[in-house]
C-alpha cells in the first residue's frame, strides 16, 4: 500500500514516541488515546507519545493561538473548537484546541507575548474544576507556583489570555472556575484581553451568553494582535475518504466499537471515560405505578470487570441514538444510501483529533458518536448556510444564523435538533452539499450520561444500581415531546429484558444489540466516576438526607448500607430521609424496600414524605424539613451530616435557604449568621450536595 505524507509523519512520531517511551516512560505515563494504532508492552492501546509542553507543541505546529478547555459534558470543548474555527476563518489565526489534562503548565511563562492562550472553563459541582482541569487548577493555585524560568513577582507577564466560563447560577459557586483562574493568572502577572465571559446554564442562556461575549472579544483580540478580519471561508478540518474494498463486515472497520480493544474483542481495564466496560444488565424494572411516566431501576453486573465503586459514586452510561433520529439525519443529509459505506476520517491538521475511531461507516458515526439530538446552535446554522440546497433557503439560514430574535421567534421554543432544523428550513430539499466534516466539527461527541449509584458497595460490591427517570419534555409548537437520549435507550433495554423482543418505547427503535451484536444479552457500555458524596465513616453519626424524585437514588444506597450495618450489629445513628414525589400511589419509588430497611433499622430510620399533588396546597420536601426544625437542629448539634440530592435549579437552593432559617430560629442568630454557618458546614463536608 502507498504511504501518504500523513502516514509517514505518523510513523515518524510513533518511532520517536517509542524511543521516548522506553527512555523515560514514567515521565510520559499518560496513555489515554482510545483510538491509538499502536500497542505498548502491556498490550494497552497507546498513542504516539506527544509532548506535554504546549509552547513547544505550538512552536512545532506553527500555531499562535491555543484554546484550552476544561470540560465535563462536552459543551466547553465544543465552544473551544468553535472559537478555534472562527479564529482561523475570520482572522487567519493559527489555532489549536487543547485538553487541559494533556499538557503541563510549568512552561506557561515561555509563551511568546505575540501568541495567545484562550481558556474555556466549565465549573463543575460545587465550584470544582472539571475532571480534566484538576491538575491545571492545582498547579496555578499553588502557593509559590514555579515556572520554568524561575519565579519573580510577575512570572506570567508574557502571557496574554482570553477567558470564558460555563456555569449555572442556581449553584452557590457560580462560574467559580473562570473567576478563580482569571484572578490567579492576573495575580501571576498575565494580561487578559477583553472581558472574561460567563455563560449561565441555569438561566438557559449559555449559548446566547457565549455568542454575545465572543464578538467584542474578537474585536479586542484583533486590536491587540493587529489582526485583519477577512471574508470567512469554511475550511474542513477533516478529510473523509471512501474506503473501496472495505465493507461494514471487514474486521478492521469500526461499526460503533468505542476503541481498538473493543474492536478486537480484547477489551480490558482500566475502564474509564475513554474505555467503557460492556456491562450486562442483571435486572431491570419499572418503579412508577402510573402509565405516562417512567422511572427505571437497573442493576449492572460488574463482576466480570475490574470496575469497583463505593457508595455515593456515579456511573456513566454510554447511550446509542434512537434509530428514528439516525434515519432522519441520514435522510435529510442525503446519506441514506451511503449509510453503510466505509470511510476513513483524517484530521487535516496535526492538532485536530478525530473524535471516534476509523475506518467506520456514516451510520456508526451518527448512531454511536455524535450528539445529534441536542438543540442546534445558532452559530452552526450560520456555518451551514453556505451549503443550502438553494438561494432562498440560504437566505433564510443566514437570517436565522445572524438574527438572534428571528432565530428565537422561528425555532426557539421548538429546540430543533440538527436534522429537524434542516428538515424544517429545507422544505423537503436534501442537504447533500454539506461537507461531512462540518458535522464532525459542529456537533458534540455523544456524551455518556451520569447517574448517582443507588446501591451500597458494602451490600452489593459487584452490582451497581441505577434509578433513572425517563426524560420526556413537552416542546411548545411541536407535536411530539422531546425524548431524552439515554433514558429512552435504557427504557427500551428494560422492555427487551422483560420480554418485548422488539421494544419501541414511544415509537423509538434502537440497535440494542450494539456493534456486531456485542451488546446482545442486554449489555450497556459504562464506566464509574468516583465522587466525594460520602457517608460519614462512623455509622453512629446521624444523617439527614433530602432526596425528592430521583434525588433519592444515592440515599437508597446509603440506607441499604446502614440497614446492613445494623443487621451486622453496628451502632447506627439516626438516619432521616426526606422524600418527595407527586402521589403516594403513582411515583413513590422503593416504598416496599424502605419498609424492609425500617425493619432492620427500627426507630433509627425515619422516612418523611411530601406528596405534592395529594393536597390542595403543594407540599415539598423543604416544607417538611421546616416542620421538623427542632429535630433537625438537635441532630445538627450532634454533628449530623446533611445531604441534598436531585434538582439543582430549585430544590437544592430552597433547601439551603430553609436550613439557614431553621438554624437562625433554633439558635437565635441572624439569618446572615445562619447562612455563614451553612457555608461552613459545606466547607467542612458536613453539608454535601449531589445535584444536577
Ligand atoms: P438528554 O437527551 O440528555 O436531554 C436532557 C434534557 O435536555 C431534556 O430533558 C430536555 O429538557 C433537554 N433537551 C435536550 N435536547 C433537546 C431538544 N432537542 N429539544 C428539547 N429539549 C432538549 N438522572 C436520573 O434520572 N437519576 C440519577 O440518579 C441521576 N444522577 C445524576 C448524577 C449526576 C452527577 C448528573 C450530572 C446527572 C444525573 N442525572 C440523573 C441526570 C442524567 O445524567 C441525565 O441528564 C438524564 O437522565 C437525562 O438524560 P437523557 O440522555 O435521557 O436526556
Amino acid at each position: 500500500a502507498e504511504l501518504d505524507t500523513l502516514d509517514i509523519v505518523v510513523l515518524g512520531v510513533i518511532l520517536l514516541g517509542s524511543i521516548v517511551y522506553f527512555t523515560k516512560g514514567s515521565l510520559w505515563g499518560k496513555q489515554k488515546d482510545p483510538y491509538a494504532t499502536s500497542t505498548n508492552l502491556n498490550g494497552m492501546a497507546a498513542r504516539p507519545v506527544r509532548t506535554r509542553n504546549f509552547v513547544e507543541k505550538m512552536e512545532e505546529s506553527g500555531k499562535n493561538c491555543i484554546i484550552f478547555f476544561g470540560s465535563q459534558t462536552g459543551t466547553a470543548e465544543d465552544y473551544a473548537s468553535r472559537l478555534a474555527k472562527e479564529g482561523k476563518s475570520r482572522f487567519g489565526l493559527e489555532t489549536m484546541i487543547a485538553d487541559l489534562e494533556e499538557y503541563d503548565f510549568d512552561a506557561m511563562d515561555t509563551l511568546p507575548s505575540d501568541k495567545i492562550a484562550i481558556f474555556v472553563l466549565a465549573t463543575y459541582g460545587e465550584g470544582e474544576p472539571t475532571d480534566n482541569a484538576v491538575e491545571f487548577f492545582e498547579y496555578i493555585k499553588e502557593d509559590g507556583v514555579s515556572f520554568s524560568q524561575g519565579n519573580d513577582d510577575a512570572p506570567l507577564d508574557n502571557l496574554n489570555y482570553v477567558a470564558f466560563g460555563l456555569g449555572n447560577n442556581t449553584y452557590e459557586h457560580y462560574n467559580t472556575m473562570v473567576r478563580e483562574v482569571d484572578r490567579l493568572l492576573t495575580k501571576l502577572g498575565a494580561h487578559r484581553i477583553g472581558a472574561a465571559g460567563e455563560g449561565d446554564d441555569g438561566a438557559g442562556t449559555m449559548e446566547e451568553d457565549f455568542l454575545a461575549w465572543k464578538d467584542p472579544m474578537w474585536t479586542a483580540l484583533a486590536a491587540h494582535m493587529g489582526l485583519e478580519e477577512r471574508e470567512a471561508v469554511y475550511e474542513p478540518i477533516f478529510a473523509i475518504t471512501d474506503r473501496e474494498g472495505l465493507t461494514a463486515e471487514s474486521a478492521e472497520v469500526y461499526v460503533g466499537e468505542p476503541n481498538k480493544m473493543h474492536l478486537q474483542n480484547s477489551a480490558k481495564g482500566p475502564f474509564n471515560a475513554h474505555n467503557p466496560y460492556i456491562a450486562p444488565i442483571a435486572e431491570s424494572y419499572e418503579l412508577f405505578k402510573v402509565k405516562d411516566r417512567n422511572c427505571i431501576h437497573l442493576e449492572f453486573d460488574i463482576s466480570g470487570s475490574t470496575l469497583s465503586y463505593t457508595t455515593g459514586d456515579h456511573i456513566a452510561i454510554w447511550p446509542t441514538n434512537a434509530g428514528d433520529e439516525v434515519d432522519r439525519f441520514l435522510r435529510v443529509t442525503g446519506l441514506t444510501e451511503k449509510r453503510g459505506q466505509v470511510i476513513s476520517v483524517k484530521a487535516l491538521e496535526p492538532t485536530a483529533k478525530v473524535p471516534f475511531p476509523t475506518p467506520t461507516t456514516f451510520d456508526a458515526i451518527i448512531r454511536y458518536h455524535l450528539e445529534i439530538c441536542a438543540p442546534v446552535s445558532r452559530q452552526f446554522v450560520s456555518t451551514l448556510a453556505a451549503f443550502a440546497p438553494n438561494e432562498a433557503i440560504q437566505a433564510e439560514m443566514n437570517r436565522l444564523g445572524n438574527d438572534k430574535d428571528y432565530f428565537h421567534e422561528k425555532t426557539g421554543s421548538q429546540l430543533f435538533n440538527i436534522a429537524r432544523l434542516l428538515e424544517h428550513v429545507g422544505n423537503g430539499e436534501t442537504w447533500d452539499k454539506i461537507p461531512f466534516s462540518a458535522f464532525i466539527e459542529g456537533l458534540n461527541k455523544l456524551q455518556p450520561r451520569y447517574y448517582s449509584i443507588s446501591s451500597s458497595s458494602h451490600v452489593q460490591p459487584k452490582k451497581i444500581s441505577v434509578t433513572a427517570v425517563v426524560e420526556s419534555s413537552v416542546v411548545m409548537g411541536r407535536k411530539d415531546p422531546f425524548r431524552g437520549v439515554a433514558t429512552n435507550y435504557l427504557l427500551a433495554l428494560k422492555q427487551k429484558q422483560n420480554g418485548d423482543p422488539n421494544p419501541s418505547p414511544f415509537g423509538l427503535t434502537y440497535e440494542l444489540n450494539g456493534p456486531r451484536n456485542k451488546y446482545d444479552g442486554i449489555h450497556v457500555p459504562v464506566h464509574v466516576r468516583h465522587s466525594n458524596f460520602k457517608l460519614p465513616s462512623d455509622p453512629a453519626k446521624p444523617i439527614i438526607m433530602i432526596g425528592p424524585g430521583t434525588g433519592v437514588a444515592p440515599f437508597r444506597g446509603f440506607i441499604q448500607e446502614r440497614a446492613q450495618q445494623a443487621r451486622e450489629g453496628a451502632n447506627v445513628g439516626r438516619t432521616m430521609l426526606f422524600f418527595g414525589c407527586r402521589k403516594s400511589t403513582e411515583d413513590f419509588m422503593y416504598e416496599d424496600e424502605f419498609a424492609e430497611y425500617k425493619k432492620a433499622l427500627g426507630d433509627k430510620f425515619e422516612l418523611v414524605t411530601a406528596f405534592s399533588r395529594e393536597t390542595s396546597k403543594k407540599v415539598y420536601v423543604q416544607h417538611r424539613l421546616k416542620e421538623r426544625a427542632a429535630e433537625v437542629n438537635e441532630l445538627l448539634s450532634q454533628k449530623a451530616f446533611f445531604y441534598v440530592c436531585g434538582d439543582a435549579a430549585n430544590m437544592a437552593r430552597e433547601v439551603n435557604t430553609v436550613l439557614a432559617q431553621i438554624i437562625a430560629e433554633g439558635r437565635g442568630v441572624s439569618e446572615a449568621k445562619a447562612e455563614e454557618i451553612v457555608k461552613n458546614m459545606r466547607a467542612a463536608n458536613q453539608y454535601q450536595e449531589d445535584v444536577w
